[in-house]
């Protein structure tokens, strides 16, 4: 198939290069040279506008940070669309926002399924992410063969909307998680604990979770801090599971309380913060290093 890729960012680049393998890949930055040297390092082809992008393919993937950011770069294009063309979103987007683009589409007979992915930055390099398709079942077998590049496991969730309502609840609970072991492993070393015995422990026990095992190893106690997701990204997260929350009516407290924390740090540590680096607000109030 030839396939189109917009968003060559943290993500979004080492997914590209999987597709290049497997499709006919073509590609387009509003940073003109960004889309180049991925073309010179990978089998693509940089274009120099996103219309032209979408008469080159027959399929295209976005990967931006938001689904606003999407609907904004799909709007200016509606006259370009050929019937059948498949827009597979890769965004951790807005399930409401992208009805209303999915709608739009539809007029033009071009499909969407809302496609974001779990694994982080190392999955994507390994193509072993996992992506939930959100989308009528008319289209998931070509989004399918579409992201099957770079995932190890593809689940088709529901209508559209909901690959990106579950990823967004998935995210509000790394990011649950982050706060809270941040605030009990802050205490532990207080307390005298070693904080990297006191996560032996938990790994071992009931209060583990992802953030235990590989978060706090790897990036907490080693005082690494690598930028592989950004901490505004996971903010944006957590704000569009509050909006799934209140329109299917459920209450959302400890979200609420994680968004209210997140939100704080995006602030403080501005946009180019990892995500893990919450962590460090937590730290600095305690007056501890977990180390
Ligand atoms: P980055 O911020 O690293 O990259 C975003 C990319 O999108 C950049 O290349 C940027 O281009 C481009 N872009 C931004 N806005 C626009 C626009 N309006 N029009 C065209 N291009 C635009 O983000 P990530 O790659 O980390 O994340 C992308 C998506 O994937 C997000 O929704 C994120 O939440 C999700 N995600 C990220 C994960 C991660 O580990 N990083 C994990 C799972 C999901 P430019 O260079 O010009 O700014």
């Amino acid at each position: 198939m030839k396939v189109g890729f917009v968003g060559l960012g943290d993500i979004g680049a080492p997914m590209a290069q999987h597709v290049a393998r497997a499709h006919e890949l073509f590609v387009w930055a509003r940073n003109g040279e960004r889309a180049r040297s991925f073309a010179g390092a990978n089998d693509a082809v940089a274009v120099s506008t996103f219309a032209e992008l979408i008469g080159s393919v027959d399929a295209l993937i976005t990967c931006l940070p938001t689904s606003d950011d999407v609907a904004a770069l799909l709007a200016p294009v509606d006259d370009e669309w050929r019937p059948g063309q498949l827009v597979v979103d890769a965004t951790s987007g807005d399930p409401f926002v992208s009805l209303t683009i999915a709608e739009r589409l539809g007029e033009h007979s071009v499909g969407f399924v809302d496609a974001p992915v779990s694994g982080g930055t190392d999955g994507a390099r390994n193509g072993n992410l996992t992506v939930m398709l959100g989308g009528e079942q008319e289209w998931i077998e070509k989004a399918q063969a579409i992201v099957a590049p770079y995932s190890a496991i593809i689940e088709h969730v529901g209508a559209v909307g909901a690959g990106h309502a579950v990823k967004a609840v998935n995210n509000a609970l790394l990011a649950v998680h982050i706060q809270a072991a941040g605030e009990g492993l802050a205490a532990l070393t207080k307390f005298g604990v070693d904080p990297a015995v006191a996560l032996g422990v938990i790994n071992a026990s009931s209060g583990q979770s992802f953030v235990s095992e590989r978060i706090f190893p790897e990036r907490v106690i080693t005082r690494a801090w690598p930028r592989t997701f950004r901490l505004a990204l996971l903010d944006k997260d957590i704000g569009v599971a509050l909006r799934v929350l209140d329109e299917t009516g459920v209450p959302s407290a400890a979200i609420r309380t994680a968004r209210e924390a997140f939100a704080a740090a995006r602030a403080a540590l501005g946009e180019e913060a990892d995500h893990a680096e919450l962590v460090k607000e937590i730290e600095r109030a305690a007056g501890v290093e977990i180390r």
